[in-house]
């Protein structure tokens, strides 16, 4: 990979931060754009936009190609079935609501059970627990173990005749831990039961597909993988989501609409209500196109190779603590630093350029397992360098000296 010039299609790195170069080590909260993605947004709103999917007119027969060629290119890149199966969302977020409501609607009743880990970020927790304050359902947890795996012993544990989904997360937003989904999806088949990954983490950093996965759902969001703000998917099985109801009620999800009967359209339209991120899509699209065209293996090649010498450098520093020490890891590293607070270290890095993010990274029952507050995270992605981890060792060693 030839990271100088990849680094020139990103202007935003050019930028310098308190007449510092910035160096944006916060990939794990939302990556930074390439051209092709904003040339993108910027050249449809000027040259074709129209709305999608109503129109007999030129433009909004453009669009709609547009649209319906962005959700081929999602099918292809992460290898499902169908188009049917691709569901336009607001992002990660938005996907798991979308399935929580809907499935708990449709298949849980009081006293069924959803099993979810301890390293879930927010949005893989809150959406079960309405629905559990709405259905009188109750939450399981998969515990982890002080290098912070899932302990798959305790998981089969867990199952039981009222369980009726499972909901993980592919990998963690603060260990970096890289779950095996994979496995963790065939026990839950053997238990007769369907599994929703949380790819947010994953997806932008190593290949992902539903079908050899076998995943019965999988979301994701656009702006961690380089992609616009406001546009995610939800992969479902087509034989899964065609026993959902609907989600949100409006045009495009209906067939017929009359005050006495209303029928619905087919998927994966059913689950679009409104007028969708049309513009949103094309350029998710195109920063799918951007990703495929370096290479997704290439890209967790060299990200690994990047996080494990940050790694080396990282634990050279005295009073280096870092959190997750997962066989199977990705490019999100948390640490802490002696007795710093995890907020001066994020406040101080900033003023030499260094962005990290600081606090509980929406995780908070994790950091209640890990009995902290909160952590400093440094999270890679396909622009990043060795000479940008070195800048933030330097970066901490003078922030060290600073407090002792
Ligand atoms: N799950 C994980 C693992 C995440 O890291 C995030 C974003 N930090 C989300 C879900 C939520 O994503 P979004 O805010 O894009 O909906």
């Amino acid at each position: 990979m030839d990271i100088q010039r990849i680094r020139e299609d990103f202007p935003i790195l050019n930028r310098t931060i308190y007449g510092k170069p910035l160096i944006y080590f916060d990939n794990g909260a939302t990556t930074q754009k390439p051209r092709v993605v904003v040339d993108s947004l910027v050249n449809e709103y000027y040259s074709v936009n129209a709305n999608v999917h109503r129109g007999v007119h030129y433009l909004s027969q453009q669009a709609t190609e547009l649209h319906e060629a962005s959700r081929e290119t999602v099918r292809q890149f992460i290898n499902a079935q169908s188009t049917n199966e691709i569901v336009f969302t607001r992002g990660t977020t938005e996907s798991i609501n979308l399935l929580a409501s809907t499935f708990g609607e449709a298949f849980m009743k009081e006293g069924d059970e959803v099993i979810v880990s301890v390293m879930e970020h927010h949005s893989n927790i809150v959406p079960w627990q309405l629905l559990a304050n709405r259905k009188g359902i109750s939450i399981k947890v998969i515990p982890m173990n002080d290098c912070g795996e899932l302990m798959l012993d305790e998981y089969k544990k867990l199952f039981s005749n009222r369980t009726k989904i499972v909901s993980i997360v592919q990998v963690s937003n603060v260990l970096g831990t890289v779950n095996p989904v994979k496995e963790m999806i065939r026990i839950a088949h053997a238990h007769g039961v369907p599994c929703l990954i949380d790819a947010a983490q994953s997806i932008p950093h190593m290949k992902v597909d539903v079908q050899e996965l076998d995943a019965d759902f999988l979301v994701f969001s656009g702006h961690k993988i380089y992609g616009p703000t406001g546009i995610g998917v939800l992969f479902g099985k087509e034989e899964w989501l065609d026993k959902l109801p609907p989600y949100q009620g409006g045009g495009e999800m209906i067939q017929h609409v009359s005050f006495e009967k209303t029928t619905f359209n087919e998927l994966p339209f059913k689950f679009e209500a409104g007028t969708p991120d049309y513009i949103g899509t094309t350029g998710l699209a195109k920063a799918l196109d951007y990703v495929s065209n370096i290479g997704i293996e290439q890209i967790a090649n060299y990200e690994q190779e990047l996080t494990e010498y940050a790694l080396k450098r990282l634990y050279e520093i005295p009073d280096m603590h870092i959190f997750g020490k997962a066989a199977d890891r990705g490019s999100v590293i948390s640490f802490q630093v002696g007795n710093i607070h995890h907020f001066d270290l994020g406040t101080l890095l900033d003023r030499l350029g260094i962005a990290v993010r600081t606090g509980h990274h929406c995780a908070q029952p994790l950091m209640q397992r890990l009995g902290i507050e909160g952590t400093v995270r440094a999270s890679f992605g396909l622009y990043n360098t060795k000479e940008e981890v070195d800048q933030l060792i330097m970066g901490i060693e003078r922030i060290r000296n600073m407090f002792n």
